[in-house]
């Protein structure tokens, strides 16, 4: 199934300087941006994107570091994208995200760390969990016309 998903580069991997490097990983895959763009959130934004950890603990410290930076929103479309997004990224807590995700290749931070410090876990990238999750975040993040139907030179010729 052809899906689309949301990634946002977090403000800990826009300051890294980690634009590239995480936008190249989609790419070499064959996945495909239809929309990006650099912006910076506000806490009744930050309410909506993470309705669903409103009540848990660590919600104040996630919407500290989310509002910190500006933060580099894009879809991302191809097939299953939402599972081989995920998976590309890694798990949620650096420490023991498997080495070759993003992840767990450009973070090491642990859960115990971050609580300890009062702060979330900076883990670098969002990636939208499941298929309705991406459905609800790609109409949140990005507009219609922020939004282009092309084909990558893989689709337009056979290789
Ligand atoms: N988070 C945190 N502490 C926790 C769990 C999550 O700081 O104990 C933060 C972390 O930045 C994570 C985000 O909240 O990426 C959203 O949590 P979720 O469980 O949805 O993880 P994700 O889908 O981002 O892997
Ligand atoms: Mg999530």
């Amino acid at each position: 199934m052809i899906e689309q998903t949301l990634v946002l580069i977090k403000p800990d991997g826009v300051k890294r300087g980690l634009i590239g490097e995480v936008t190249k990983r989609f790419e070499l895959r064959g996945l495909k941006i239809v929309g990006i763009k650099m912006v910076r959130v506000d806490p009744d934004f930050s309410k909506k994107h993470y309705a669903a950890h409103i009540d848990k603990k660590f919600y104040l410290g996630l919407e500290k570091f989310i509002i910190s930076g500006p933060i580099v929103a894009m879809i991302i479309e191809g097939i299953d994208a939402v599972e081989v997004v995920r998976k590309i990224v890694g798990s949620t807590e650096p420490k023991g995200a498997d080495v070759g995700t993003i992840r767990g290749d450009y973070a090491h931070t642990s859960y115990g760390h971050a609580d300890e410090q009062g702060k979330a876990i900076e883990n670098l990238i969002h990636a939208s969990g499941n298929s309705d999750e991406a459905k609800q975040e790609v109409a949140l993040w990005f507009s219609i016309d922020e939004l282009h139907s092309y084909k990558l030179s893989h689709e337009e010729h056979t290789l």
